[in-house]
């Protein structure tokens, strides 16, 4: 963990209870039906092992992993490093997200998981930085909304350190 300075942004305790509520109105908002619910790799980890455990619906879990950033800077290119296991035609599909960001990312899967004919496509993202925009998005659902600060913890990096940290923090100093 190098000399770096961290300082706790969001607490888990916190984390916890937001993530409780969005189980709850997953649960409510799909009731009678089934879900593959997709993990964006690997930022999304942790928000999503927590997420399915609040669900009581059926679910299948899948993956995908995308590669589109570099230090702390969007390259807005979207590369698909890992792709389903399954095909998604005729399921209801709910993409599991770290952060929305330029909104590069979101846009460039909607678009190919769209392409793959899901009965209904729903995103979930833990974080959303609004005023970062380059591309008009929103998720379906937002566990926090924050302002424009480089987070890390609770699943996101910095240079693949500090996916652990079980608070979303931001480097400080
Ligand atoms: P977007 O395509 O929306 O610009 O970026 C989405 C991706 O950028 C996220 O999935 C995440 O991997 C990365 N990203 C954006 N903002 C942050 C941040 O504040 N911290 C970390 N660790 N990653 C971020």
């Amino acid at each position: 963990m190098s000399g770096a300075k961290i300082e706790v942004f969001i607490p888990a305790a916190r984390i916890a209870e937001r993530v409780a509520e969005l189980g709850a109105q997953i649960n409510a908002d799909y009731a009678g039906q089934s879900v593959v619910v997709v993990g964006v790799l690997k930022g999304s980890f942790m928000f999503m092992a927590d997420l399915v455990r609040h669900l009581s619906i059926p679910v299948r879990l899948d993956f995908m992993g995308t590669k589109s950033y570099v230090g702390t800077t969007s390259s807005g290119q979207v590369q698909i490093t890992k792709d389903l296991d399954k095909p998604v035609e005729g399921e209801h599909v709910l993409l599991v997200e770290d952060i929305i960001d330029t909104g590069l990312t979101l846009s460039y899967l909607r678009r190919n998981l769209e392409q793959r004919r899901p009965l209904s496509l729903k995103t979930i993202a833990f974080l959303d930085k609004p005023s970062q925009r380059k591309v008009e998005i929103q998720a379906d659902y937002v566990g926090f909304e924050i302002e424009n600060r480089f987070v890390i913890g609770y699943g996101l990096d910095f240079e693949q350190q500090y996916r652990q940290l079980p608070d979303l923090c931001v480097l400080a100093g």
